[in-house]
């Protein structure tokens, strides 16, 4: 039978709890075990597809085209698992299915209520978890903290599973806070009993603390929290501050957690395999040089917004020794007459314009990707930055002085960038492209020479694409259409072979990148970067 972990927060958010939660699974998979991981987010979008990037962060998104929480990235980074559908779980989701089931008349006559139609939806997700993806382990993350009005049917149906499939087949871990207060030169451990006691007031027992403080707890205050918590001493696990994030998973392994927890489910406690984890942590540790990269958009001010790409960045710089420092770029600031945009990139050695949707700051990027082009610095464009990249190619080298996108202007007389454009043979036409879509690249092209393959697989989010009917055109003036899915015939990249680095895509090769195998177009852009004398 799978097992469930489930990780709780208390007295503050922000503890790092995705960071725990991903930690525990990383521990689990490097004893042999076959994880999976899932969030429930209690708010009511359905997904965070609609929501700001400056509120939310980036949308992730998942190979089979779920749009989610940016903790999902997370856990795809620090796992290295591919996750999906089943792991992003909002309220938004529960309900609209539970309204559905109702209009359907699945209940069959029964009054509608939270308990049980509501933990019973969310309860299937849960087990669904386990049975599709056939892991051994399933740890899941429960978005909010403990007493938030919204996330109490979450709470009350982890109440049910724990009484449902006992403490051998699931394992609750709570984290919280165990803050210093200067005065009285103290550790204080009140909110965490206050905390642990909110969850005993639900009817969940904890099973582990994860304690967020300043320092390691001394032996005082850990016996303080198990007698007052009930919890085995050695189960209350210090999260201290560190280096990197990748020193997290390493410091509950030397308190035992992932031990702890198998011992629990009665699993045999096969040997940790941490070589590559502590290979990563002495890279990241001793990188030697460091290289600005201006990144342009317009959610700057939210530096999550991007945390994918920012992540893609600083894996490549790993593979070349390099820290990655962010010139961030307020797309919009570039727009003024003004701006003197020599000194805005002066000490950058590329420039990045990633995904985005709507009409802001648009005419911003497209001047900083003129300025990478005309002076041949180094450029990576992702979605909308690729498109882009061919609305400034169209306008001031193939004088198609009215190219633009028909998101943005939608009487444009040259519309090089289209609502999925001419595309009729495409099933969903109109809606987006999420998810994984195959990609077919010509040989003799950088993007082939950068991912040695032919076909490749990369995530999508976009509902526009280039408008074949500007292919020829854009070819004569030098631009490389390197690849295409061949199905719909959308073009997914584009290069200009003359310079130093000028390629762009349609896809979001970030959402594949790893620490310790970067997305092949962030580690050839990044390693340009890297060995540029200038
Ligand atoms: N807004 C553009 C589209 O929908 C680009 C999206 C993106 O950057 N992925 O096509």
């Amino acid at each position: 039978m799978t097992k469930y972990v489930f990780v709780t927060g208390g007295v503050v958010s922000g503890l790092g709890k995705g960071i725990t939660a991903s930690s525990i699974a990383l521990l689990l998979k490097s004893r042999g075990y076959k994880v999976f991981m899932q969030k429930f987010d209690p708010y009511f979008n359905v997904d965070p597809g609609t929501m700001n990037p400056i509120q939310h962060g980036e949308v992730f998104v998942t190979y089979d085209g779920c749009e989610t929480d940016l903790d999902l990235g997370h856990y795809e980074r620090f796992i290295d698992e591919e996750l999906n559908y089943s792991s992003n779980i909002t309220s938004g989701k529960i309900f609209k299915s539970v309204i559905e089931k109702e209009r359907h008349g699945d209940y069959l006559g029964a009054t509608v209520q939270m308990i049980p139609h509501v933990t019973n939806e969310i309860k299937n997700k849960v087990y669904e978890a386990g049975h599709s993806s056939g892991a051994d382990i399933v740890i899941t993350e429960v978005g909010g903290t403990v007493g938030d009005i919204e996330s109490e049917v979450f709470i009350e149906t982890l109440r049910q599973i724990q009484y449902e499939i006992g403490s051998s087949n699931s394992f609750f871990v709570h984290c919280t806070l165990v803050p210093f207060i200067m005065g009285s030169n103290e550790l204080k451990t009140k909110p965490t009993q206050n905390s642990v006691k909110d969850l005993r007031n639900r009817g969940v027992r904890t099973d582990a603390l994860v304690c967020r403080a300043p320092f390691e707890t001394p032996n005082s205050i850990k016996e303080k929290l198990s007698l007052f918590c009930s919890i085995a001493k050695e189960n209350v696990i210090d999260s201290i501050d560190v280096n990197n994030i990748y020193e997290i998973p390493i410091n509950y392994y030397n308190q035992k957690l992932d031990e702890i927890i198998l011992k629990q489910f009665d699993l045999p406690i096969k040997r940790a395999n941490l070589t590559e984890l502590k290979k990563l942590i002495t890279t990241v540790n001793n990188l030697k040089k460091e290289i600005e990269i201006a990144l342009v958009g317009k959610y700057v001010e939210l530096h999550d917004a991007y945390i994918s790409v920012v992540e893609a960045l600083d894996h490549a710089g790993y593979n070349y020794n390099v820290k990655i420092k962010i010139n961030w770029i307020n797309s919009e600031l570039l727009e003024a007459k003004k701006t003197n945009i020599k000194s805005v990139f002066k000490n950058s050695k590329g420039i990045v314009v990633p995904g985005g949707f709507g009409n802001r700051g648009i005419e911003g990027k497209i001047k900083a990707i003129n300025y990478a082009r005309e002076n041949n610095i180094p450029f990576l464009g992702i979605g909308l930055g690729m498109q882009l990249a061919i609305v400034e190619f169209a306008r001031n080298v193939c004088s198609l002085e009215n190219a633009n996108s028909t998101e943005f202007d939608s009487n444009t007389k040259e519309p090089v960038i289209d609502l999925m454009a001419d595309q009729k043979s495409i099933v969903n036409i109109g809606t987006m492209r999420l998810g994984n879509y195959e990609c077919t690249i010509k040989k003799d092209t950088l993007v082939y020479k950068i991912y040695k393959a032919k076909k490749i697989l990369e995530r999508h989010r976009n509902r526009y694409e280039f408008n074949n009917n500007y292919k020829e055109i854009l070819e004569e003036n030098g631009m490389v259409f390197s690849s295409i899915n061949e199905k719909t015939n959308l073009v997914e990249t584009i290069e200009l072979p003359k310079l130093k680095y000028f390629i762009a895509c349609q896809f979001h090769p970030e959402f594949k990148s790893r620490p310790l195998s970067p997305a092949p177009l962030f580690d050839s852009f990044v390693k340009t970067c890297a060995l540029d004398k200038k």
